[in-house]
């Protein structure tokens, strides 16, 4: 029989639900990726614009790889310490409290169906309110505006939100509530950070805003320390009970995989865009520079060696004792996504790996700038009239100085982020964590390093996005005793030093900030 001590506990599963796959991971005691599974996850497109996600799909995709990592890897779920859970963000899920059947696909936080609801808040001059409260610009992006449109197009829905028959969750309540076998109806600190709905100073949600929206209070999840109890999956779906320990929204649980544990720290995820966030401790710093503030995450230190299920039945939001532990964030809409465009729409490489050697061997970009402003430019710039713009072509420019100019455009784009995030922090930038997708290339690592005057560090686990919510589970179990020790795990990969002179990295930043400023104001 297996021991029931945490001396038997091997692994912390890690559930990655993201935009467009579920994963499951396990890792170990020493955080070493011991296993994964994927699953894809259909992109619904009902009309031009509008995105949705099967929530069935979500949940089945996301138990069926949970089960099979643990049979790949041979694993028992006797073995598992905890769940910690990991989600695409503000995808927005109502359903009904006693079937647990949603009332309409998941809207997807790329959806843009609530955009003319957003104008309408400009225009009475509301998004100020929003901003202060939430630390959020105005935007479809965000839920709080999905769940107004559910409600104001389901029929009868309002009123069976009034009366308490239908619950609203991001994307972790739902995959809880499920998990959970409809006993827990709760979210995290950061995910409720990013619904427009949350006030994140005073961290509890907000009646004024609510109203405004027409969303009853009674159908919000419980919101809970990232690291904590949420509650136990039941043992229907892997075999046995386990805890579900911890929940973070991606990108802060990528900030928090990266053990980006101190102010200052700064993680950048180079995926399809860019996202940069700086750790800002416990003071939430407002952007006059176009970013997002938002909560990291919020952990309760005391309770990190209590039983099972007490915050389900605690007060949640309101305890004073809750740290939070803020951060600015800033997106680039296309970094990857520009690689894929010269492999896919220009078709001048085969597969983005390509796109290294051809960089490499020119010696520069030839005078070639390449701002990707396919959908225009997000921070600094909030330009959507932005449109892409190759420049500075001679007789000479060649395919690889298009492409390296592509590959730069990732690492200059970052440092306009990061300029504005240092204004807004007023710190300076000490060195840079970096992971996603497109990390592998070396190339980019080194001109980032180059083009920002800081090092930049790869580590040896880019899965940081599923590490941080495993950390976030296994500290709340008592897998891992302290960040401390989280700390200590975190493993070089490689480390690339700055190497051009100021000079010359000051010159060719200069030379960018010009070719954005053709690319700028284009559509009419
Ligand atoms: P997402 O999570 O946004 O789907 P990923 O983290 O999986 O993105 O990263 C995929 C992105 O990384 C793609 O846009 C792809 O073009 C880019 N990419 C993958 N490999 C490389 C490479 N070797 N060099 C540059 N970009 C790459």
């Amino acid at each position: 029989m297996v021991k029931s001590g945490t001396a038997s506990k091997r692994f912390i599963l890690a559930l990655d639900q993201g935009t467009t796959s579920s994963r499951a991971i396990l890792f170990d005691h020493d955080s070493n990726l011991a296993c994964v599974s994927q699953r894809e996850l259909r992109q619904i497109y009902p009309r031009s614009g509008w995105v949705e996600h099967d929530p069935e799909e979500i949940w089945q995709s996301q138990l069926l790889t949970a089960r099979e990592v643990l049979d790949q890897a041979g694993v028992s779920a006797k073995e598992i310490a905890a769940i910690g859970i990991t989600n695409q963000r503000e995808t927005s899920i109502v359903w009904e409290r006693t079937t647990g059947r949603p009332i309409h696909n998941a809207i997807v936080w790329q959806c843009r169906r609530t955009a003319d609801f957003c104008d309408e808040l400009k225009e009475e001059g509301f998004d100020r309110k929003i901003l202060r409260k939430t630390g959020l610009v105005t935007d479809a992006y965000f839920s709080g505006t999905k769940v107004r449109w559910l409600l104001d197009h389901i029929p009868e829905a309002r009123a069976r939100a009034r009366d308490g028959d239908l619950l609203f969750g991001t994307v972790d309540s739902w995959l809880i509530y499920r998990l959970t076998g409809g006993s827990v109806h709760a979210t995290d600190f950061s995910n409720a950070s990013r619904t427009l709905l949350f006030n994140i100073h005073r961290k509890r949600w907000d009646q004024e805003i609510l109203d405004r929206f027409e969303i009853p209070k009674i159908m919000l999840p419980k919101v809970l320390p990232s690291s904590g109890v949420f509650g136990e999956a039941s043992p229907e779906w892997l075999g046995t009970a386990i805890p579900i320990a911890g929940n973070a929204g991606d990108q802060q649980a990528a900030l928090y995989g990266q053990a980006c544990f101190d102010v200052g720290m700064v993680k950048n995820t180079y995926g399809t865009g860019c996202f940069l966030l700086l750790n800002t401790g416990e003071r939430a710093v407002s952007s006059r520079n176009g970013l997002l503030t938002t909560i990291g995450w919020g952990i309760r230190p005391s309770d990190r060696r209590k039983s099972p299920g007490r915050e389900a039945a605690s007060g949640g939001s309101d305890d004073p004792a809750e740290v939070i532990t803020y951060a600015l964030e800033g997106s680039v809409f296309i970094a990857g996504a520009a690689i894929q465009w010269l492999r896919d729409g220009l078709k001048i490489i085969e597969q983005a790996s390509q796109s290294e050697t051809l960089a490499t061997s020119v010696k520069d970009s030839g005078g070639v700038y390449f701002v990707p402003a396919f959908v225009g430019l997000g921070a600094p710039y909030w330009d959507m009239q932005a449109r892409g713009t190759l420049i500075g072509i001679t007789r000479g420019t060649e395919r690889a100085h298009i492409v390296r100019a592509a590959l730069e455009s990732m690492a200059f784009q970052t440092r306009d982020v990061a300029e504005a995030m240092q204004r807004d922090a007023g710190t300076r930038m000490r060195e840079l964590r970096v992971d996603g997708g497109a990390v592998v290339n070396n190339f980019l690592c080194q001109f980032q390093a180059d083009i920002l005057g800081v090092p930049v560090l790869r580590p040896s686990i880019t899965e940081t996005t599923a590490l941080g919510a495993a950390y976030l589970a296994g500290l709340a179990v008592g897998f891992w005793k302290d960040q401390k020790e989280i700390s200590s795990h975190w493993r070089l990969g490689r480390k690339f030093e700055p190497h051009l002179r100021p000079v010359v990295r000051e010159a060719a930043y200069a030379e960018w900030k010009r070719a954005v400023e053709r690319s700028l104001r284009w559509k009419t």
